[in-house]
């Protein structure tokens, strides 16, 4: 287990136990047909998004966000590249404006926070600041001397320990939205993410007893993970762990999400471009989305959106969130 050990234990400490040894089962399940499998599986569910990621480009489809769905499916491989520019405007024909802010307006989360004053809370219309179940030494504010976009973002100083966590949470707009849900966020952070478990989104997903569905960083990449069977995706083998990415420090990434809680499926892009350790495709790859998978008839039912830090194995990381936005397709990053 190596590396992993600490983690898991940490982890464990606050959370259930059981289901890390489904992870460590995992573990040394390496075949080689993994890059194979991945490659044919991004097309569905790529569909809106990828399509751009042929052309990259540009963006001529962008009133025909339907349409684009289609072609995307052909694009399969190239899914990850060209991607980025191009997928924004697919969701955004409302709102195509090219100017000003990361394109959002219209859409049931979209904030910039540009309008909140530094140094007090985000938004209270959009935002309420929470440290479930307890609370410590975390903070949440609006900063002026780092943004994406404007001039302010939001500032956690993330704290290690379960309890230190705390969130900028928004209930109203995953509700609104339903049940294909896409999400789109700048995140920059200070220092790397460390091997230990540490989220910093969560949504409390009420088809699964009401635990939450993670996405943070383990083994320093990036992880999905289940609270309520602490299934990770990918797996957390060697192998899986190199499936995943990891956001650059001091840097914006554009990280963005799709959440289909009507089939099953998860699907997540750093800057642009598919991560293909976090796909879960509904058809069980090792070291992939085979641990995940093995919770039959996985269909979450997303309550809330929280953004912030929660470190199981006691990393402290400072990180920023800047043009945060949810929808019902995906939004892309410009
Ligand atoms: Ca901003």
């Amino acid at each position: 287990m190596g590396f992993d050990g600490a983690g898991w234990i940490g982890d464990n400490v606050i959370m259930k136990s059981a289901s890390r040894r489904r992870s460590i089962l995992g573990l040394c399940v390496v075949p080689a047909l993994l890059l194979a499998a991945c490659g044919g599986t991004e097309a569905p569910s790529g569909s809106s998004a990828s399509s751009t990621g042929a052309g990259g480009a540009t963006i001529s489809s962008g009133s025909t966000g339907g349409a684009s769905a289609t072609t995307g499916s052909a694009a399969t491989t190239t899914a990850g590249t060209g991607g980025d520019p191009g997928t924004s405007s697919s969701s955004s024909s409302s709102s195509s404006t090219g100017g000003g802010p990361m394109g959002c307006t219209g859409l049931p989360l979209c904030d910039d926070f540009e309008s909140a004053v530094a140094g007090a809370a985000p938004d209270a219309t959009k935002w309420a600041v929470v440290s479930p179940s307890c609370a410590g030494t975390g903070t949440v504010t609006v900063d002026g001397t780092v943004a994406h976009s404007g001039s302010q973002s939001v500032k956690v100083t993330g704290k290690g320990g379960y309890c230190n966590h705390v969130f900028l949470a928004n209930t109203a707009a995953p509700v609104a939205i339903g049940k294909l849900m896409y999400g789109r966020f700048f995140l920059r952070i200070q220092d790397a993410l460390g091997q230990g478990h540490a989220t910093f989104l969560t949504m409390k997903d009420t088809a699964d007893g009401g635990k939450d569905l993670r996405l943070g960083g383990q083994n320093q990449v990036m992880i999905w993970n289940r609270e309520s069977d602490d299934a990770t995706l990918p797996v957390l083998s060697p192998t899986g762990t190199a499936l995943s990415v990891s956001p650059s420090t001091q840097a914006w990434h554009c990280m963005e999400f799709m959440v289909d809680g009507n089939a099953g499926l998860m699907q997540t892009w750093m800057d642009g471009t598919e991560v293909a350790g976090l796909h879960e495709d509904g058809v069980p790859t090792p070291d992939i989305d085979q641990q995940w998978l093995n919770k039959a008839g996985w269909k979450p039912s997303i309550a809330d959106f929280k953004l912030g830090w929660e470190s199981y194995a006691g990393q402290d990381l400072t990180l920023w969130f800047d043009d945060v936005a949810l929808g019902p397709a995906r939004i892309g990053c410009n």
